[in-house]
This record gives structure tokens, C-alpha cells and sequence, in this order.
């Protein structure tokens, strides 16, 4: 008997566990724009003295404890999860501030540099309880604010030396590129994506892992799985009928399908689905995105270089000369996996203009999506709009992170009838 047919735009963390689960009950074809797939799954070799490293240019860490649908999916393709050292140094080039602690910065106390008066720094320790204390409250008493950072630390009186060197390099950054993105930010969206990522548990960090084999392995299970992959295949239109959906391919090819999940980004499913009803482009378009450059390198300059050895992941910020630019991120490939390499390898976001060309092994460049009031009002209807024959995913339903691809994946193929 001939299976029923189904097809998947995206090969993302959404695209992938949509085709994974699909296959289970379809003939699935994946469709994807890029020569290879993965999304923001990177995994990018390089050779350091004759010796392989695997850097992830893109997605690179989970919380085990707090992603059910990415401890499932590993388990099933027998892919397993290493821990991840996860310790971030913060240090300013322009007023010396130097602190080495968790990536929230909760599990050590910061020294006060030569340059900065004692009033200043102790308005900033108490900032940092304040803020804390805040997000706790906020977490636990379940009442919602509509608040957004700006307004947060505007009434709360903040001190822009918090600011910049705490609460954007510490929490921020994991969500936007540059202070203006923070501003705009929903408390809200911060207060929930930190209570479903467990970072306000009293050991936030000790259940984060990466993909052992690096994440490119669990991409290769998963496609060798499908009934056909086709790689540097643009879908152009997605449109229903009455036998299905039809998709057209800039190659020019028309395919026919029972059922489809699109797991492009928002702005591209808007793009592509023709026959989108008002609804659908209100919502699709209620998310913008924000480029993130990487590069993969050895110019380990861009580190403090004041003492033998740094933290797995560090941010620069530049309180005086870069005072609304994005600041820079960099994670020591080796470190961040425990491994001991004769040469660092470096991954750095948006950092093009501190790296030395000829340091440079790998470029790649994604686009993240930008949350702010709109689209985190416009989230809860997201579900909405998957129907029985076309559905929708991607890491835009929740806070941008792996799980959040993944999961939208499970309730996109549910809404389809594949229930896992
Ligand atoms: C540098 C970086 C690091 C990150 N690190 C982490 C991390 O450590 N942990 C974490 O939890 N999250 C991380 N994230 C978040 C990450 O974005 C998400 O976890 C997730 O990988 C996004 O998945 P997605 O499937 O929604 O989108 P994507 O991975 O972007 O996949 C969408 C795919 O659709 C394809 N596509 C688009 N249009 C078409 C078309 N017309 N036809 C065919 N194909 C098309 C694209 O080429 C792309 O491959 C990171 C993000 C970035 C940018």
C-alpha cells in the first residue's frame, strides 16, 4: 500500500523533528534553500596542527533537564549529550570590570576595579540583587507585567553601569544583539524563558550539555532517515488545494503533497505561502529578525590576555566607545568540551571588526528573531494557525531556543495527526 505523502520547508532543529516524526507515518520529502542542512545546526571542522575540532558555529548548548523534546528525539537517534563548561567572563575594555562566573553571573561576586568609586560599585551590587530579587518575585507570584527592560529599569532607577556591564552581557545577550534590542525586550518574555529554560533553579547550570558528536551527527540520523532530501532546493510557493498542498521550487519543479509543515522562519513562511489568510500574514509578520555574524578563528586577541587562560565563553563590552553597539561573544571551542588543544579555536558573534583576516578558518551568518512587545503579543495565537493539512514551526513560537524549534515541531505534526 502507498504511504500518504508529506513535505517539510526547513531544515532547522523545526524542520528536522517535524520530518523525523512525519516519517514515522509519511513518505516525507524535506526541502532546503542551503547546500547543506541544519538550520542553525553549524557544525563546522577545522584542522588545528593536524589534529580535527569540531566548532558549532551555531547551536551549540541545551538544558537537558528543561528540553523534553531534544532528550527524546537524541535518545531515539542514539545520539548523546557531553556536559558543557559553561563558565563566562564579562570584561570592559574601557574601565577594567572583570568577572568570571556562571553565564547568569549568580555564583560569584565581582571585584570592584581600580578606576571605579565606591559608591558606584556598590549602587551596582545592589542593582544586581534588586534585579534578581525581581525576576524571582515576578516568577513565583505568577502575576503577568506588561513592562518592557527600559521601562523596568527607568521606574526602578537602574544604574547604567549595571546595565552595561551586568544585566546586557549576563542576560540580555541571551536574547538580542545591542542595548536598544534590551530595551524593547518584554520583562515578561525574560521571566518566562528563564523559568522554562530552569535558569532560576538553585543550580541553573549543571544539567546543560552539547551534542557529543557534535550537532551535524544528529542531522545526518535524521535525514538518512527520510524518504527524500533535497538540498539547494528554494521552495518559491506552498499553496492548498483540494488535493493537498502544491509547492513550487525555483528550480522550476511543481510537487504535490497530502500534507506540509513550513519550518522556515516567520518572515519566510510569509513569504512563500501564497495563499495566506489575513491572520497568517498578521501573525508571520508580527516577528523581525536580527543578523548575527560568526566567524570560526585563532586570533585569540580578542580574549583579556591579562592572566594564562579565560573562561569557555566571554563578553567583551566597551562602556564608553561602544555605548549602543552590539558587544562581542566568543566561545573557546576546546574549553567549552573540556578538550586540550594545542591551538585555541575561537567562535565570535559579531565581532568581524576585532579579528585579524588571516586568523580566520569559517564565516557563517544567521538571522535570529528579535522579540519585542508585537510579536510576543501576537505568540500565544501562533498555534492557531496550524491546521490538519498545513502546519507551522519553528524557534519563533517560544523564546528562540532549540527546544522551543523542537517542540513547536511536535505540536505542528500533532496538529497534522501524528501524535509521538
Ligand atoms: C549563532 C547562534 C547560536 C545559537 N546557539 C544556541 C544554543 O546554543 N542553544 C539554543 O538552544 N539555541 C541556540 N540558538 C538558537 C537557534 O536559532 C535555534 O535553537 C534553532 O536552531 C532555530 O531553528 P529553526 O528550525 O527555527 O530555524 P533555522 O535553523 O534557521 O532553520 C530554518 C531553515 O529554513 C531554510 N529555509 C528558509 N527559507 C526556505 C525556502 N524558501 N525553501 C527551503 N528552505 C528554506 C533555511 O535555509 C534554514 O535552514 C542559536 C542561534 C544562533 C544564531
Amino acid at each position: 500500500m502507498t504511504r500518504s505523502t508529506a513535505a517539510v520547508v526547513g531544515s532547522g532543529v523545526a524542520g528536522l523533528t517535524a520530518a523525523y516524526l512525519l516519517q514515522k507515518q509519511f513518505d516525507v520529502t524535506l526541502f532546503e534553500a542551503d547546500s547543506r542542512l541544519g538550520g542553525h545546526v553549524d557544525t563546522r571542522e577545522v584542522d588545528i596542527a593536524g589534529r580535527k575540532l569540531l566548532a558549532e558555529a551555531g547551536f551549540l548548548i541545551y538544558n537537558e533537564r528543561t528540553s523534553p523534546g531534544l532528550k527524546r528525539l537524541f535518545a531515539e537517534l542514539g545520539v548523546t549529550g557531553q556536559p558543557a563548561a559553561l563558565t563566562t567572563d564579562v570584561t570592559c575594555a574601557d574601565c577594567g570590570f572583570v568577572h568570571a562566573a556562571n553565564p547568569l553571573g549568580t555564583d560569584t561576586t565581582p571585584d570592584r576595579p581600580e578606576n571605579i568609586d565606591a559608591d558606584t560599585w556598590k549602587r551596582f551590587l545592589d542593582d544586581i540583587a534588586r534585579f534578581s530579587a525581581a525576576l524571582q518575585e515576578m516568577a513565583t507570584s505568577g502575576k503577568e507585567t506588561t513592562l518592557v527592560i527600559g521601562e523596568l529599569l527607568e521606574q526602578g532607577g537602574f544604574s547604567e553601569y549595571f546595565v552595561r556591564h551586568f544585566l546586557y552581557p549576563r542576560t540580555g545577550s541571551w536574547f538580542v544583539s545591542g542595548y536598544r534590542a534590551l530595551e524593547v525586550l518584554p520583562v515578561q518574555f525574560v521571566v518566562n524563558t528563564f523559568k522554562n529554560q530552569g535558569l532560576l533553579e538553585p543550580d541553573p547550570f549543571s544539567s546543560w550539555r552539547m551534542v557529543s558528536e557534535g550537532g551535524r551527527e544528529y542531522v545526518r540520523r535524521i535525514a538518512e532517515q527520510l524518504t527524500s532530501v533535497r538540498t539547494a532546493t528554494s521552495v518559491n510557493s506552498i499553496r492548498r488545494s483540494d488535493l493537498g498542498i502544491e509547492i513550487h521550487d525555483a528550480a522550476g519543479g511543481s510537487h504535490r503533497f497530502d500534507k506540509a509543515v513550513i519550518a522556515t522562519h516567520a518572515s519566510q513562511a510569509r513569504k512563500i505561502l501564497v495563499d495566506a489568510t489575513a491572520p497568517e500574514r498578521e501573525l508571520l509578520g508580527s516577528v523581525q529578525y536580527t543578523p548575527i555574524e560568526v566567524l570560526v578563528h585563532t586570533d585569540t586577541t580578542v580574549l583579556r590576555n591579562d592572566r594564562v587562560g579565560t573562561s569557555p565563553l566571554n563578553v567583551r563590552v566597551s562602556c564608553l566607545t561602544h555605548r549602543t553597539s552590539m558587544d562581542h561573544f566568543h566561545v573557546d571551542v576546546a574549553a567549552v568540551s573540556s578538550l586540550d588543544v594545542p591551538e585555541r579555536v575561537l567562535v565570535s558573534y559579531n565581532s568581524v571588526d576585532l579579528i585579524a583576516p588571516e586568523r580566520i578558518l569559517a564565516r557563517a551568518s544567521y538571522e535570529h528573531p528579535r522579540f519585542d512587545a508585537i510579536n510576543f503579543a501576537a505568540q500565544h495565537r501562533l498555534a492557531d494557525l496550524s491546521g490538519p493539512t498545513l502546519a507551522f514551526a519553528g524557534s519563533y513560537f517560544g523564546s528562540g531556543f532549540h527546544e522551543d524549534g523542537c517542540d513547536s515541531a511536535i505540536r505542528a505534526v500533532a496538529a497534522l495527526g501524528v501524535t509521538w
